[in-house]
């Protein structure tokens, strides 16, 4: 591949999660490239914030994200070992649901259609197992072993390292303004400047539909709010003792993490949130936000408090499916993206970097179907 002008190959817009994923698979690749972050390298503004994310391979959202997540676990393992860190806490993880709700009944068609490994317990069962969660008689109950969580901010800050020892720039503080393409690559201003690359790969998060105003993409923000509650015995909630969870109900789709080097109980609902702009969205949480949220702590967790002891807001960006957009820009020829990750991309960030360059640098590689933009909107592709 011949550099840009300015000697890149690729450039990448929006260094948040899958970005930073991106600019590793890159420096692994050894392809010249540059990654342009408005804000800082990692920051509280868009997805990534809160400091975990649940990690689950018995995926009731389809089992076609199954090998995704996978190939994303095994380079979660590869970054831990070239890193050195944790990233990734194999808690395991508990899958609850109240009847007529489908959660854990998905999760386990998708691990008989995998042959993942998991165990269908009766309530009494998961009670003994698990003493803290006081779970209803006529709840299901999945445990799944390879679940867990990880640490967003070691992950992210291990690929950038990773990356930028292999040579790719990361510029921070630094926002794109506008790119375009010609029949010698592409050309992206910035702030500071104009940069120039055979190839553009954007993952600009909740800001995906300005980057690629074009494309008009169906997505939404979401305004995501999550919370750390006090509990009177938190060495019941320690990693080797409490899985992470999902417990779908009439409540909503909560689910929570062990109490690791944060105080509290970190819970939220998936389900639920109000529109809104990454411009406009109200980032303090309002005092009666988390009732929904501390009515299900309280029912499944006895000893839990109403006592907030620590509050986030994150951005959702979601497509009408809920299912990810990855695909090639569907008329400019160099072009990739990766957007709407509908509020549960993080467990995948790995394997989506490194199906985003593989499709902007393999031209054989091909979009994932349920994945591709054309489930939207048939394009022909030139
Ligand atoms: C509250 C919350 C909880 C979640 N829980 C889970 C979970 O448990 N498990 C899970 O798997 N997933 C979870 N997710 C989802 C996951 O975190 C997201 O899917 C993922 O982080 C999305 O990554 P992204 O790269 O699209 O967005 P981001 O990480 O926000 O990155 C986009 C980046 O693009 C930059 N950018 C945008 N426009 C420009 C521009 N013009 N110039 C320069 N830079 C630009 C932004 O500043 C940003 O850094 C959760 C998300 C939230 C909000």
């Amino acid at each position: 591949m011949t550099a840009g002008d300015k000697g890149y190959d690729v450039i990448v817009i929006g260094g948040g999660t899958m970005g930073t994923a991106a600019a590793w698979e890159l420096g692994k690749r050894g392809v010249r490239s540059l990654v342009l972050e408005q804000f800082n390298h990692i920051h509280p503004f868009g997805a990534h914030g809160g400091r975990t994310r649940v990690i689950r391979h018995a995926y009731a959202e389809g089992p076609e994200y199954v090998p995704l997540v996978q190939r994303a676990d095994r380079l979660w393992l590869q970054l831990e070992e070239e890193s050195g860190e944790r990233i990734l806490m194999r808690t395991g993880g508990l899958e609850l649901a109240a009847p007529g709700f489908g959660h854990a009944r998905s999760a386990r068609a998708s691990a008989d259609r995998h042959g993942l490994p998991y165990e269908w317990l009766t309530p009494d069962e998961g009670r003994r197992r698990w003493p803290m969660v006081s779970i209803p008689d006529d709840w299901d109950v999945m445990f799944s072993p390879q679940a867990g969580y990880l640490y967003t901010d070691a992950a992210l800050r291990t690929m950038a390292a990773s990356a930028r020892n292999r040579g790719v720039d990361i510029h921070e503080q630094e926002p794109v303004l506008g790119w375009e393409s010609s029949d010698t690559g592409v050309a992206v201003t910035t702030t500071r400047g104009t940069y120039r690359a055979d190839r553009l790969i954007i993952t600009a998060g909740a800001w995906s539909s300005e980057v690629l105003a074009d494309l008009g993409l169906p997505l939404h923000i979401l305004r995501k709010s999550l919370w750390w509650f006090d509990v009177e015995d938190p060495a019941l909630f320690a990693p080797d003792r409490f899985p992470v969870f999902v417990a779908d109900s009439d409540i909503g789709e909560i689910y929570g993490f062990p109490i690791d080097d944060y105080p509290g109980l970190k819970v939220a609902d998936h389900s639920g949130g109000d529109r809104t702009t990454p411009h406009s969205v109200e980032r303090t949480v309002r005092v009666d936000e988390a009732a929904n949220v501390a009515s299900m702590v309280k029912r499944l967790f006895p000893t839990a408090t109403d006592r907030i002891r620590e509050q986030a807001v994150c951005l959702y960006t979601m497509t009408p499916d809920g299912d990810f957009i990855m695909d090639r820009h569907p008329t400019v020829p160099g072009v990739v993206f990766g957007a709407g990750f509908s509020g549960h991309g993080f467990k995948f960030t790995t394997a989506v970097g490194e199906h985003l360059v593989a499709l902007a640098l393999d031209p054989a590689h091909e979009p994932i179907p349920r994945l591709a933009l054309n489930r939207f909107q048939p394009v022909a592709r030139s």
